[in-house]
């Protein structure tokens, strides 16, 4: 019954550290978030307690009454959020989901088609060194040299050649929306299956302010902690022809017992998303990465050798692209570092760096939407990276305007530590 504090002061402490870097930096991270303290409250729940094995009306373990109405509204809510037939909400993380949507929609051996990680895809969509990579056989599609990006003749040339079981669209670092109609109609003349992993752009998708692939895709898989804001983890939609197989993959296929605590917090996410307050989020997040991307294509910042990939961006990340700087990725992260923004480096197609260092930056504004930033305080962020980059300014204003953007939009109010969650 001792509190955390008390019972284990240095996971305590480490905690309490970990909250105020989340308030004093700028998290500029593509693929974080900042969740509502009510997906915080679910996730820190006696449900973290309970075994489910199996699904809701048929588990593997007693006394699951409970956690199946929990289980059931995130299913719910996830099918009506995106408009699928079916969902599957017990993927602990967004490979995990990969790993069952791999394991039912095709045999170890067959071919799978994927955006190379080079060009950013994700490490589940064939890299070698990853199970998706070792137990397939993957061909790759990239993006085009001249303009960045994804061209749909090249993908259709490749994919006649290749004759691949499974085509993946979707990405991690691509800032354009994809074409779901050509990938179907693709799949289609090849006999694949189409599997579009929406990790990163689902919270847009959510609001209805990207392409939807549900209506496209044989599967969708998604993270829930990108712009969708929910807990880390992960969910699978399809068609409801998909339903058995799914579900078998990810339990007993892949997983064991769900977890069900986030999967609690699965749910709160998925109810928050259908509100106009969530969209108004995703708007100021999409308003938020074009005032980024515009303000690191000025002319200060294009004399230093650096620009923007394809020159905008259709959703929540900015790629910036040093090949041309004196600055390498890993220089790039660690100044922003200094002045308190966090970001990753990342490498950009053709990259001459080692991917350690690479020639990138991933710049996204999700997490900054959900602190409250609008047009004024993007174009100020926008400003002090673009400095930053240029190297224009000292470190020390630049952290100074940074603290005072931090200071202005609190974050997790009242929450003195992780206790009073
Ligand atoms: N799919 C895509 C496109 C991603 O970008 C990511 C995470 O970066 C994942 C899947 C994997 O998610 P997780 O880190 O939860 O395993």
């Amino acid at each position: 019954t001792a509190p955390l504090a008390e019972l284990d002061p240095e996971v305590a402490q480490a905690m309490a550290g970990e909250l105020a870097r989340q308030r004093d930096t700028l998290e500029m991270i593509a693929s974080e978030n900042f969740v509502p303290r009510a997906v915080l409250q679910a996730q820190g729940s006696v449900l973290t307690n309970k075994y489910a094995e199996g699904y809701p009306g048929r588990r593997y373990y007693g006394g699951c009454e409970h956690v199946d109405i929990v289980e059931d509204l995130a299913r719910t809510r996830a099918k009506e959020l995106f408009g699928a037939d079916f969902a599957n909400v017990q993927p602990h993380s967004g490979a995990q989901a990969n790993a069952a949507v791999l394991m039912a929609l095709m045999n170890p051996g067959e071919k799978l088609l994927g955006l190379d990680l080079a060009h950013g895809g994700h490490l589940t969509h064939g890299m070698k060194l990853n199970f998706s990579g070792k137990l397939y056989d993957v061909e790759s599609y990239g993006v085009s040299k001249e303009d960045h990006r994804i061209d749909m003749d090249e993908v259709r040339k490749i994919a006649v050649a290749a004759q691949p079981k499974v085509i993946v669209a979707g990405w991690s670092a691509y800032p354009r929306h994809e074409d779901f109609a050509a990938f179907r109609s693709i799949a289609d003349e090849v006999g694949a299956y189409l599997w579009v992993d929406m990790a990163h752009f689902a919270g847009l998708v959510a609001a209805g302010l990207h392409p939807s692939p549900v209506p496209y895709a044989d599967v969708v898989s998604s993270t829930v902690h990108k712009t969708l804001g929910g807990p880390r983890s992960g969910l699978i939609l399809a068609k409801q022809e998909w339903a058995k197989k799914l579900n078998s993959a990810v339990f007993p296929g892949q997983q064991g017992g769900p977890l069900m605590h986030a999967i609690a917090a699965k749910a709160v996410s998925l109810k928050i998303a259908g509100t106009e307050e969530f969209k108004d989020r995703q708007q100021r997040t999409l308003t938020g990465a074009k005032i980024l991307a515009e303000r690191l294509t000025g002319s200060d910042v294009v004399d230093k050798g650096v620009s923007v990939l394809t020159g905008g961006t259709d959703v929540h990340l900015v790629l910036v692209d040093l090949r041309n700087s004196q600055l390498d990725g890993q220089q790039g992260e660690d100044l922003l570092h200094e002045v308190g923004i966090t970001v990753n480096r990342n490498a950009v197609p053709f990259d001459p760096r080692p991917p350690m260092v690479t020639s990138g930056l991933r710049i996204g504004t999700a997490a900054l939407a959900s602190r409250g930033f609008g047009d004024e305080q993007f174009t100020e962020v926008a400003d002090i990276i673009g400095t930053a980059l240029a190297g224009a300014s000292d470190v020390e204003t630049l952290k100074a305007r940074v603290s005072k953007l931090a200071a202005d939009f609190p974050l997790y109010e009242g929450l003195e530590d992780w206790r009073l969650i």
